[in-house]
């Protein structure tokens, strides 16, 4: 009992401290706000991903000509990561919010070297700044995901148009650098979904077709008003990872990809290998599904 007092205690202090320094960044383990059913991640699909699934081109892929060899799909020829296993019993999902910055380089060289895909929560403030980094994400084969325009929260919670318009705005932005091709569907609530400003509109941007996608495990890089050494952030992240690892199989992690967060840089690689010895395998969040 005193431990989940003192939990339920952390939880809060961590909420407040965010809710006080962090207007651009996320607050805490938003899942815990709101307790998940078991064995899920809190993870909605919506008709979005269903009509995607169902737009596949029917009659199946078109046959070679005799003597000819079959040319690989792109998706076949994009990923440069390990085969997936869909046996796989531990699944892993890296995910970089607020990007891209300065950061989004030396990331990309660290997932490179441990050959591990992850999900970029990219604003599209930033990638206007930038496309050049969200292209080199998008290249090397990771995931870029909506996270709002703005990420304005006391702006774009203001109603479910001004969300949505905002969301929609960050999509263009998307497709003006990847393509109109490139699904934009999958969504990051800034401040995550179970915060109290936007609960209401998880309804709404389903409708709108969207997936929304929150935590259940950080590195804590934007929790805290002082900056957390490599070696905290480790800590933090051991500590969240502790709390849910054996109890779901799915985690989703949550670090970001600012200026200031080249601690989290630091400490990739150390958490990634740290993810692998507890028998993680890594995916990006694109074929997630609800459980
Ligand atoms: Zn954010």
């Amino acid at each position: 009992m005193r431990g989940l007092f003192l939990k339920t205690a952390a939880l809060c202090l961590s909420l407040a401290l965010c809710l006080v320094g962090c207007s651009s960044s996320e607050p805490t383990i938003s899942i815990e706000a709101t307790p998940a059913p078991a064995g899920s991640l809190h993870v909605m699909q919506t008709q979005a991903q269903l009509s995607g699934a169902q737009s596949q081109p029917l009659g199946g892929e078109a046959s070679p000509l005799p003597g000819e060899t079959p040319a690989p799909s792109a998706e076949e020829t994009a990923s440069p990561f390990p085969t997936e296993n869909p046996d796989a019993e531990k699944i892993c999902y890296l995910t970089f919010d607020d990007g891209p910055s300065k950061n989004t380089e030396q990331l990309l060289a660290v997932l490179a070297e441990k050959q591990v895909p992850a999900t970029f929560f990219i604003l599209g403030t930033n990638a206007d700044a930038h496309p050049e980094r969200v292209k080199a994400i998008a290249d090397a084969g990771h995931l870029v995901a909506n996270h709002s325009y703005s990420h304005k929260t006391d702006e774009i919670y203001q109603s479910l148009d001004a969300l949505l318009a905002d969301i929609q705005k960050c999509a263009d932005s998307i497709h003006a650098i990847l393509g109109d091709d490139y699904p934009t569907d999958l969504f990051r609530f800034p401040t995550g979904s179970t915060n109290k400003k936007c609960r209401d509109y998880r309804e709404g941007v389903k409708a709108a077709g969207y997936r929304y996608f929150d935590w259940n495990a950080l590195n804590g890089d934007a929790e805290t008003h002082e900056k957390r050494s490599p070696e905290e952030l480790m800590a933090r992240l051991q500590e969240t990872i502790e709390d849910v690892d054996g109890r779901k199989k799915e985690v989703i992690v949550l670090m970001h990809d600012t200026n200031s967060k080249e601690n989290t840089v630091l400490m990739l690689s150390d958490a990634i290998d740290y993810l692998r010895s507890l028998g993680y395998e890594f995916r990006t969040l694109k074929n997630a599904q609800m459980h």
